[in-house]
């Protein structure tokens, strides 16, 4: 921004200087009667953000100011389109209500910043999406206290620990997280904030965009006690245990809220420290690659997401979204959501009133927001009304007494109808306080029933009484002045005035009753003492029962707000939603609820990808496929041509884990999952080319993430590895990095590649398994089967693939000719090629028997005392 200097502005200019020097960063929409206007640059901006006309007003230094300005009552859009586009808006309102009869010499209205929209700090329905949360995510991480304290890991690095706190303004979550600086890109990815305030030394990586300008880390030694203040209670370790880079991250956080709302913190609810153990770990590209909330076109359609909600509310979908965000690692926790919707199954009727109840439950915890920050609207209040109904309605649903003798409910839906019967009292006063219909907002009159508040209720009937007594004087006047048709109108300036055509007006003009205020070409306007005295009466009484009805409001709101128990309601509401979403799903057999155990099984029978399911063309049928990676063969090697179903396989698997373990319903006729603690998954290209990195670099850089971090409880799916490089390169590193998953990680893992020689790995990698996609030969065609068999494939297909894209013919048959001189050619190479010489790549071939012995033995379920007998077994025959 080019600096002007506030010299010889005018006194309205110099407030504009002054408010913009408090947030130099963000545009300022600048409160002109009922337009927010903004000047210089960020006119300039904005106007070509929005694509509205940039004018002129005024000069400063000589030169004209360049202006725009947005409606106030469109605001809430014109801004949505500046945070989709990276502004940030500082918002400043007229803090002094124009009097009658106040001097000009008396300068501009006071006006004050009353808010900083940014990205993380949103609460209007019109600038969030509704099924999303909307997070402010704060990071910090001290170098040096990390190097003094020197935490170490068990392999023995130093661990640097950062601290994360995460708040969602729109519904008042707030959360906290210690974790080690390698963990931060997962975390990113399951949060996917809105925006980040973080301290210099920690890198974003692609979530650098995202940053905010200025991150204030708190006074050293003062973030606990300020939070406790913020909390109102005597320590914050009464909301569990916070390290000091965590405290200092919530402070922080709570700190740029506060400060977004100038100075006026919202309902938040405490922090709660979060432990990383209980959740699966997604890396940022397994993520990418799954479409779980978002496709990689950026979309939701084609997601994870969208082919299992069957929500109904806002709040159930962010529930959903959250959920499906971060899957469990803790068998009970997932058993208890399985309980849960496996109930609700089984009660069809009841789950199907619940859902009915539901829709209806409007996002209490998004209401709730904006009436803590005094951003609320009638339907806010309403909502909440309608919230509590439900949420009654939904008890009575889950706890009608014939559910005794169908067994207990379970935990979960226990634990919300515990919450559902909150705060009933105010539900009785909204209902009285409310009126039927509700205008949009509040400065719109009309909010309050009648009969609820006597004050209110007797300024109204004087304002009524008035404008009836004017309705009255209309007739009186007409006679009284012989105009039949007169009339009595009320105009923006002049109040209620007396309207007669122009014919008349002037055997009118010199009666003494009558005071002349406006003639126009056809009708003449006047005032009597008798209307302005009324008009003065109706004034006053609307003005007064505008104050009172907001105060009324207002009163309400604090009520709403001392209901604690309100946002628990509203989270056990969503819960409800999520359950009999699951429920809906499960229900018609497609979908099965999976076995999660605590050791490493895995048998998937009947699994389908939903959302490729969900996309296959009208009459095309899914083929479900089984899979199976039991301790004793928990590698499988798949090859296939492309265009096979080899990425849909690895992808449905990976997508299975994440619904089991999230308590969901999986897309299978049967699934048995031993719990996953780390999910990596690399299917399809992946190009970085626009970070500058080689397909083949992200391939290693991906391949290297994944075996230094996978485990023997992992699962890895992996599609083409070392295809992005030389034939027998990539055929080499393929080799070593399937050696080296199967032996040394030890995981689950299905290896997909179109390198057929892998297949006789199998002979020396004893917990690897064949499969192929299964294609057939038509009269020279090749087709798809979609279905995994036990095997290797024969042949790459590829010259058949290359036709079916279209390539022209005769370069299809040339490439036809080539191939089978190159096989004829490869056949004549004596085996095996210096690259498969199994005696230097692979450990010696051992004893028939003892290899025998080896391959009946699973580590993996070996005590250590078991192990060491087989050990003296082997040596004594040895
Ligand atoms: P590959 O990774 O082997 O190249 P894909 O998994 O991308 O193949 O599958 C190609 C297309 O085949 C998919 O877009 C889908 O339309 C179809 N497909 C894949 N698997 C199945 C299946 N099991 N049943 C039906 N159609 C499938």
């Amino acid at each position: 921004m080019t600096r002007i200097s506030p010299d010889g502005a005018t006194p309205a200019m110099a407030q504009w200087f002054t408010l913009k020097a408090e947030n130099p960063e963000a545009l300022l929409f600048f409160r002109m009667g009922d337009f927010y206007e903004l000047f210089f640059d960020d006119a300039t901006a904005a106007a070509a953000a929005l694509d509205i006309a940039l004018t002129a007003r005024g000069n400063h230094g000589g030169e004209p100011i360049p202006m725009c300005g947005v409606p106030v009552a469109a605001a809430p859009a014109y801004l949505s389109r500046l945070i989709r586009r990276g502004f940030r808006v500082a918002v400043a309102e007229q803090t002094e209500t124009p009097r009658k009869g106040r001097p000009a010499s008396k300068g501009p209205l006071a006006r004050g910043i009353v808010r900083v929209v940014t990205p993380g700090t949103l609460t209007e329905d019109e600038l969030l999406e509704p099924g999303r949360s909307n997070l402010l995510l704060a990071l910090v991480w001290l170098e040096s206290a990390t190097k003094g304290k020197r935490r170490k890991d068990e392999a023995g690095e130093v661990v640097q620990q950062l601290g994360a706190a995460w708040i969602d303004v729109s519904t008042g979550l707030f959360e906290t997280a210690s974790l080690p600086t390698k963990a931060l890109p997962a975390l990113l990815g399951r949060l996917d904030p809105a925006e980040i305030l973080a301290t210099s030394n920690v890198e974003l990586g692609d979530y650098e965009g995202r940053r905010a300008p200025e991150a204030t880390l708190p006074a050293p030694g003062t973030a606990r006690q300020r939070l406790a203040t913020a909390f109102d209670v005597a320590s914050i370790e009464a909301f569990g245990t916070f390290s000091d880079e965590e405290s200092l991250a919530a402070a922080m956080a709570v700190d740029y809220v506060r400060r977004s709302q100038a100075g006026k913190l919202p309902r938040l609810a405490h922090p709660i420290p979060q432990s990383q153990s209980g959740v699966l770990g997604i890396d940022p590209a397994t993520r990418a690659s799954l479409d779980i909330l978002r496709a990689r076109d950026g979309g939701v359609e084609h997601t994870l997401f969208t082919a299992i909600n069957r929500t109904v509310s806002a709040a159930g979908a962010r529930m959903l979204a959250e959920w499906l965000a971060s899957p469990l690692t803790e068998v009970d926790a997932i058993a208890a959501r399985q309980d849960g919707w496996w109930w609700l199954k089984d009660h069809a009727a009841r789950c199907a009133a619940l859902r009915e109840a539901l829709k209806k439950a409007p996002d209490i915890a998004r209401a709730l927001g904006r009436l803590s920050l005094g951003r609320g609207l009638p339907r806010d209040m309403a909502g909440i009304r309608d919230g509590l109904r439900a949420a009654r309605e939904a008890a009575r649903i889950l706890a009608q007494p014939e559910a005794a003798s169908q067994g207990v409910l379970p935990t979960l839906l226990t634990h919300a109808v515990g919450w559902l019967g909150a705060a009933q009292a105010l539900e009785a006063e909204l209902q009285k306080a409310l009126a039927e219909e509700l205008p949009a907002r509040l400065d719109d009159g009309g909010v309050i029933a009648e009969g609820y508040d006597a004050e209110l209720d007797e300024y109204r009937t004087l304002r009524d009484n008035s404008r009836r007594l004017i309705a009255a004087l209309q007739t009186d006047y007409a006679t009284r002045f012989g105009v039949p048709n007169l009339k009595i109108r009320h105009h923006a300036q002049l109040g209620y005035v007396m309207e007669v055509p122009v014919a008349a007006s002037a055997r009118l003009k010199d009666n003494p009753d009558l005071i002349l205020r406006q003639g126009t070409a056809s009708t003449a306007r006047f005032a009597t003492e008798e209307l302005a005295s009324l008009n003065v009466r109706i004034t006053e009484a609307a003005e007064k029962a505008a104050q009172r009805e907001k105060l009324v409001f207002a009163e309400l709101t604090a009520k709403v707000l001392a209901e604690r128990e309100l946002p628990e309601l509203a989270q056990a509401l969503a819960v409800l939603d999520v359950l009999q979403s699951c429920a809906s799903l499960a229900t018609g057999g497609t979908w099965c609820r999976p076995e999660v155990s605590d050791d490493t099984a895995f048998h998937l029978e009947g699994c389908r990808h939903p959302v490729v399911e969900a996309a296959l063309p009208p009459g095309a049928r899914f083929t479900p496929n089984g899979c199976v990676l039991a301790p004793e063969r928990r590698v499988m090697l798949l090859t296939g041509p492309n265009m096979a179903g080899k990425s849909t396989f690895l992808r449905q698997t990976a997508l299975a884990v994440i619904l089991a373990q999230g308590g969901f319903p999986v897309a299978a006729d049967r699934a048995q999952i031993g719990v996953v603690d780390q999910l990596f998954s690399r299917v399809g290209a992946s190009d970085d080319l626009a970070r500058g990195r080689s397909t083949f670099m992200v391939e290693m850089t991906e391949t290297a993430a994944i075996l230094n971090q996978a485990g023997p409880r992992s699962l890895v799916v992996v599609d083409e590895i070392g295809r992005g490089t030389a034939t027998l390169d990539g055929l080499a590193i393929a080799w070593s990095v399937l050696e080296a998953l199967h032996s040394t990680v030890r995981c689950r893992a299905i290896f997909a590649t179109h390198f057929h020689e892998l297949s006789r790995l199998v002979d020396t990698l004893p917990r690897l398994c064949l499969h192929t996609m299964a294609v057939r030969e038509w009269r020279g065609q090749i087709v798809f089967l979609h279905e995994v068999l036990a095997g290797s494939a024969k042949k790459s297909w590829g010259v058949h693939v290359a036709r079916l894209a279209g390539v022209p013919v005769a370069v299809v048959e040339r490439a036809g000719r080539l191939l089978r001189e190159l096989e004829r050619a490869e056949n004549t190479i004596p085996e095996p090629l210096p690259l498969f010489d199994t005696q230097k790549t692979l450990p010696p071939p051992c004893e028939n028997t003892l290899k025998k012995r080896l391959m009946e033995i699973d580590p993996d379920s070996l005590t250590p005392r078991a192990a060491l007998d087989i050990l003296y077994d082997l040596h004594k025959q040895a």
